[in-house]
């Protein structure tokens, strides 16, 4: 089930990472980023709740102020990685609040805490997310990062990282699919050709998208609505690739890894379901069009 996933770091490295590095307290620092750098911990993000998605300002699990310790209570829904990851970096209510955004506070929580249960939620690609569950963990003062309260924008910080996509994948992708036509005598066909064309440029303009990010990020700025470009692009031209193979390769495409009948054993049965979840995870299409319309063109807020 796992033979696809390299996850080790990812967290830890692109997006907890960054804003412990600008955010942390010096001991988080020390604690944390030399050992995010050898690849020896990763995190687990921990946001979405059962009403709490897209606007993630009304998440309400609750992280009750003791002073030298939080007790935090309520579930999490879709939290990759938390059953292997060793911290969540996880959004949690201190304050009730009017913008609900302000009363969020963000902490890193040892995933061995007890009162932590974490149940497996498998997706249409065949990876692991989680449903999880707090019932009373103890969680130091230490774990708080920066301020209590303004956990909100810190992890709007390590929202934008995350969306800072790459294109490889979508380029191996293409260029397997690419070498498949050529194998079989396909080129001649006037609509693959098109479609083929077609996703070239798409994947060429996605590229140049993500060296603008790469060039922000050199420059110390963080990219915001050209990350949700970038997400966006990327998330949608995976289902060009993907539909145009399955156009392609007619019925056969349908036919699952390990079969003799398989093209390309099975690789575009598998991303054709995989897929979908780019489009959801890190912020819908629909929210990556929003934060473009209103940040990038300067829209008015809906
Ligand atoms: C496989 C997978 C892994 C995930 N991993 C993680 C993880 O590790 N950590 C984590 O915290 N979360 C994770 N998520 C959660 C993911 O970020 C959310 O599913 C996503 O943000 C959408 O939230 P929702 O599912 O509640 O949908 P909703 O927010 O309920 O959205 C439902 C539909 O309404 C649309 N919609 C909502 N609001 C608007 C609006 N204002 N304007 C226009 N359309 C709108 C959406 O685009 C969507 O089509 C994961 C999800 C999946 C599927």
């Amino acid at each position: 089930m796992h033979q696809f996933l390299n996850w080790f770091s990812t967290v830890g490295a692109g997006m907890a990472g960054p804003v412990i590095l600008s955010r942390g307290s010096e001991t988080q620092k020390q604690n944390y980023l030399p050992r995010i750098a050898r690849g020896e911990i990763e995190f687990a993000l921990g946001y979405t709740e059962p009403n709490a998605g897209s606007d993630m300002a009304s998440l309400v699990i609750h992280a009750e102020d003791k002073g030298d310790h939080f007790i935090i209570a309520g579930s999490k829904l879709f939290n990759t990685r938390a059953h292997f990851a060793q911290y969540y970096w996880l959004g949690a209510r201190t304050a009730e609040t009017t913008p609900s955004h302000k009363g969020i506070s963000l902490f890193i929580v040892d995933l061995k805490s007890p009162g932590i249960n974490i149940d497996p939620i498998w997706t249409v690609g065949g990876r692991r997310t989680n449903a999880v569950y707090f019932d009373n963990v103890r969680v130091p003062r230490a774990a708080l990062v920066g301020e209590k309260n303004r956990g909100f924008y810190y992890i709007m910080e390590a929202v934008d990282h995350e969306r800072i996509s790459t294109v490889g994948g979508l380029t191996r992708d293409f260029h397997q699919l690419l070498e498949y036509v050529k194998a079989q005598r396909l080129g001649q066909n006037p609509l693959s050709r098109q479609k083929l064309a077609e996703l070239a440029i798409e994947i060429e303009s996605a590229r140049l998208l993500a060296l603008r990010a790469a060039w922000m990020l050199d420059r110390n700025q963080l990219p915001n609505y050209e990350a949700a470009m970038l997400k966006m692009v990327v998330s949608e031209i995976e289902q060009q690739l993907v539909n145009t193979a399955m156009q392609i390769m007619g019925p056969r495409a349908q036919v699952k890894k390990g079969s003799k009948w398989a093209p390309l054993n099975g690789k575009f049965e598998w991303r054709y379901r995989d897929s979908l979840e780019e489009l959801v995870t890190r912020g819908t299409s629909e929210i990556m069009r929003n934060i473009i319309a209103q940040r990038g063109l300067k829209l008015p807020r809906i």
